[in-house]
């Protein structure tokens, strides 16, 4: 079959490198995902693989230099390949290789091999799929195992036997359920088995490569079908198990509770029809986390789950640390998401007083719209008239949380009175009087005691001054 490249935009950089190629006497021919993204009509590329069966760092030289002699060429010289940018596109040019594993190790020992060698050490028929650049036949695409068919059945499935694949570089493990994830295709069945099979061996790949791969499961359009998948293999348990601990339903004097593994996938899913913020996303996935560990039956009560969003902010960092994600800003508010998501549901129990309101916006502050996301992502009932009450009710929360910022401005909370201020009008120096005062003050806002105003922040610290003995100037 032969793919015509002729309304191809990136034509005449393919042009180019056959005729250089045809000049230094090597073969070559396009490789990989962009191969695979083409056939499916997928999202622009960022980024093109080239494969020749001789030096892939001479070639990637040589074109560079074809197309300006001044272009910067970053070379890797123990893996045998060489990449620059034209364009806006990472090119990459590597050696065809054939590659041979060691029981330990994902890092394969190398030699140069053919165009098939190359083929055959890739993970999946899809991404194995070649075209050639060569002029003889520039164009053809070169499928040694089917995945064209592949594609059309919507199957993800090894070039070689499964279970030596995934054994080899268990990284692939998570590669399968990312792109299961992403393309929205089935694992076929015996590679599935084999996953299953050699789930234990992701062990030996390091936390940031799985963490790739899992992040791009977060940011496909279903996540829910990269999250079953890894839970049907056993890989969440390995890797996030404090999320399979939420699996299961447990019966007590005819009470049971939801199963919070299934409600968690649910969350997330909603979710991303409403944000590609993978951290908010994250918030979702971890919201319901401090559910096992404090999960409780009381009698009279049934099933409770007593401050699992606080013990669950604390768990957030655990995970994050030990999954070697960011530990900054990003992991914080995720925490803070975790730790506020049941707040304004609550509310609506609670009668929604103005102090109660006013304390959900000065401690959600500039992510309070984000928190609603969540809180809309985690309506998951059934029932369709629970779920028009529990949005209504939301709606409610969020119109009272919007007039009471409208009167009190507390969401960006700055003290109306400062420190220096204080300090003037005792005459004091620094010392502990000031950091309690202050926040007696914004105690006495939120309670609604008094006003986010100067004035009446002033005659309150007067007086709560006096109390703690100190004499006004
Ligand atoms: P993406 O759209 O995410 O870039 P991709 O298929 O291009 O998808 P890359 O990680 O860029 O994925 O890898 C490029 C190609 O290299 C793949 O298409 C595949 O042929 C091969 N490859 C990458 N990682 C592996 C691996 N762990 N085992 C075997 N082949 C791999
Ligand atoms: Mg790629």
């Amino acid at each position: 079959m032969n793919i015509n490249l002729n309304q191809n935009k990136n034509l005449k950089l393919f042009k180019i490198i056959s005729e250089v190629a045809g000049k230094n006497n090597q073969t070559v021919f396009i490789v990989g995902g962009y191969v695979r993204d083409l056939l499916m009509k997928r999202k622009t590329p960022t980024d093109i693989d080239f494969v020749t069966e001789s030096n892939g760092i001479d070639l990637a030289k040589a074109v560079a230099h074809e197309i300006n002699p001044k272009l910067k060429v970053s070379v890797f010289k123990n893996y045998g390949t060489a990449m620059f940018k034209h364009e806006g596109l990472d090119l990459e040019f590597v050696g065809a290789r054939k590659e041979s594993y060691a029981e330990h190790s994902r890092k394969p020992s190398v030699e140069t091999g053919t165009l098939e060698d190359d083929q055959k050490r890739r993970d999946f028929t899809i991404n194995a799929l070649a075209i050639s650049l060569n002029k003889e036949n520039f164009g053809d695409l070169i499928d040694p195992f089917d995945g064209i068919n592949d594609i059309k059945k919507k199957i993800l499935r090894t070039p070689l036997e499964p279970s030596q694949t995934y054994s080899d570089d268990p990284l692939r493990m998570m590669r399968a359920i990312r792109f299961a994830s992403t393309l929205n295709f089935k694992i076929e069945e015996n590679s599935l088995k084999a996953i299953q099979q050699e789930a234990e061996r992701i062990r030996i790949v390091s936390l940031e490569r799985i963490m790739v791969e899992f992040n791009k499961i977060m940011l496909s359009e279903k996540p829910s079908l990269g999250l079953k998948l890894m839970e049907q293999t056993g890989l969440m348990q390995l890797i996030i198990p404090e999320l399979t601990a939420l699996k299961g339903i447990e019966e007590v004097e005819g009470q049971t509770h939801k199963d919070n593994f299934w409600h968690t996938l649910e969350v997330v899913d909603n979710i991303c029809q409403n944000t590609g913020n993978l951290w908010l996303r994250w918030a979702a996935l971890l919201h319901d986390i401090g559910k096992a560990p404090t999960k409780k039956f009381v009698d009279g009560t049934g099933w409770t789950f007593h401050g699992h969003e606080f013990l669950g902010s604390k768990m957030v960092k655990n995970i994050f640390y030990r999954l070697k994600l960011p530990l900054g800003a990003d992991m914080k508010y995720v925490q803070k998401l975790v730790k506020l998501s049941s707040r304004p549901i609550a509310l609506v129990d609670d009668g929604t007083s103005d102090s109660a309101l006013r304390r959900l916006l000065f401690d959600a502050g500039e992510d309070l719209e984000d928190l609603f996301i969540l809180n809309k992502a985690d309506i998951t009932t059934k029932n369709s008239s629970k779920q028009a009450k529990f949005k209504k009710n939301f709606e409610y929360v969020a119109l009272k949380i919007k007039e009471v910022e409208e009167k009190d401005q507390v969401r960006n909370f700055q003290p109306p009175i400062s420190g220096e201020e204080i300090m003037e009008m005792f005459n004091i120096q620094p010392g502990r009087e000031i950091g309690i005062l202050k926040e007696k003050v914004k105690e006495a806002i939120l309670e609604g005691e008094i006003g986010n105003d100067k004035e009446e922040a002033k005659s309150f610290v007067i007086r709560e001054g006096e109390l703690l003995g100190l004499i006004l100037q």
